[in-house]
């Protein structure tokens, strides 16, 4: 294959190569160039000839900028606004609470009914294990990180003083604080930060496309993997690691889900050296595999769980980390003998945020949200999973609603297009041209569409998709 015009619209190269920013400038806003924010995970943000895509507002699973295009969300925000954009009710609660009490505290036995309620309602609602406690945070990051204090409190009161590092999985993405980003297992997250932190070991990513060996099946994979994660513990000594931390479905490198026996295997393994179970469902949660949680779906029963994203349907930023029983007992008794629990956030249990989250678990239950996923997810996996032909694809995986494209060339995970091409790149500016936004990185598209597409919109996904698509293989032909 090879790249026939590498400059788009006067663009080089090497800036359209991996930029998040929008890249076929027609309908890019003007007057932001070289603006004023330092942007999160945005190439060139310094560069003074890019402008941002500025979104104004939103409207179902549609978002618009501040020139009035249209464009169908299908990554909903950041894998996040399950609701849409214009949920009334979830305004009306915002609204509510605030008029009644914008901010109190959870510090010092001191509380608001919105968190006390919350908690409750999402230790019912996790049935893949028992949970007891529900901890709040402002995001997903910061629940990671309260994570890891929560089990380095816990094997101190325990006396495993020893019981410390971590095992994440490469490719996995657990937020961009020190200790989440150190988690995560993403070169990007890594350099230049001095991270990952020394108590954090990555163990493989468990994508059998790209990893297994040949005539070796997705049961033997998943051994494999499990062997190695075992030996990875043995080497390091079982008496020095507390952790497993985890993604269902591997979200932001590049949607990955769990191949056959994988998780029963890897469980299997945790359990025997004593080693606690994080499901990080952040992006999991509340419905995108069609079952309220990723654990429900894989039979995962673990000992923390992390959420956040839907758990508001990102109306107000909240994220919460469930606690087994057995893990909260010995945080109790531990922080009884020490006076306190001396771990939290000013906005831990935020009043306005919880009110907002009670009520969009309200409607997940009232609107039947599963159903609903379940309805329109096939339409989604099978229809875009029809393109899997095209000779620039490698791979199109997903379940529920969340997919992931890999372009590479020859259907082969050992040929990625040259990185200068910047085929990913120009598929997401294609995308965006035909009025639809979608996640890039590298050569990896993502969607996690909202909860409430209608089929109508699915079928204008796919037919966006297919034309960006058609323009990309024109290109690379
Ligand atoms: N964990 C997972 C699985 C995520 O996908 C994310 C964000 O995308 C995070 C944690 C971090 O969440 P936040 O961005 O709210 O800090």
């Amino acid at each position: 294959c090879n790249l026939q015009d590498h400059t788009v619209k006067g663009l080089s190269q090497s800036k359209w190569y991996g930029t998040e920013a929008s890249l076929l400038k027609d309908d890019a806003d003007k007057g932001f160039k070289g603006h004023d924010m330092l942007a999160p995970f945005t190439a060139g943000w310094q560069a003074t000839d890019l402008n941002p895509l500025v979104i104004e507002r939103s409207e179902g699973s549609y978002v618009y900028d501040i020139n009035g295009k249209k464009y169908l969300d299908s990554l909903a925000g950041l894998w996040c606004t399950a609701l849409g954009g214009n949920e009334p009710r979830l305004v009306e609660a915002a609204t509510k609470q605030l008029n009644t009490l914008p901010f109190y505290h959870s510090f010092w036995n001191r509380t608001t009914k919105p968190s006390l309620d919350l908690a409750k309602e999402l230790t019912e609602l996790f049935t893949a294990s028992k949970m007891s406690k529900a901890f709040f945070t402002n995001s997903g990051s910061d629940a990671n990180d309260t994570q890891v204090k929560l089990v380095w409190y816990y094997n101190n009161a325990l006396g495993r003083t020893d019981k410390k590092k971590f095992i994440a999985r490469t490719k996995s993405y657990h937020g961009s604080t020190l200790i989440s980003a150190s988690l995560s297992g993403l070169p990007a997250l890594h350099q230049k930060f001095d991270l990952p932190a020394p108590f954090v070991l990555h163990t493989d990513c468990p994508h059998y496309w790209r990893y297994h060996l040949p005539g070796e099946t997705e049961e033997e994979f998943s051994t494999r993997l499990a062997n190695n994660l075992e030996n990875l513990i043995l080497k390091e000594g079982p008496e020095t690691i507390a952790a497993f931390i985890a993604e269902p479905v591997m979200g932001a490198g590049g949607v990955i889900p769990p191949p056959a026996t994988y998780f029963e295997k890897v469980q299997a393994v945790v359990k025997k050296y004593d080693i606690l179970f994080i499901a990080d469902e952040v992006i999991c949660a509340f419905g995108r595999l069609g079952t309220m949680f990723g654990s429900d779906k894989y039979n995962i029963k673990p000992d923390l769980v992390t959420v956040a994203k839907a758990l508001s349907s990102a109306y107000m930023p909240i994220g919460a980390v469930l606690v087994s029983p057995q893990v909260s007992d010995v945080i109790h008794s531990q922080s009884n003998k020490l006076g306190s629990f001396s771990h939290g956030f000013t906005y831990s249990g935020h009043p306005v945020a919880c009110a907002v989250a009670l009520e969009a678990i309200k409607i997940y239950k009232e609107r039947n949200i599963l159903e609903q996923v379940n309805k329109i997810a096939p339409k989604f996996q099978e229809g875009l999973k029809a393109f899997s032909d095209s000779p620039i694809i490698g791979e199109i995986r997903g379940t529920g609603l969340i997919l992931g494209t890999e372009f590479t060339d020859n259907k082969s995970p050992n040929d990625p297009f040259p990185p200068e091409w910047g085929v990913g790149a120009y598929f997401g500016a294609q995308c965006e041209k035909n009025g639809m936004l979608v996640r890039v990185a590298g050569d990896n598209i993502m969607m996690s569409p909202p909860f409430i597409m209608t089929p109508a919109e699915i079928d204008e996904m796919i037919s966006i998709y297919g034309k960006a698509l058609k323009a990309t293989e024109e290109r690379v032909a």
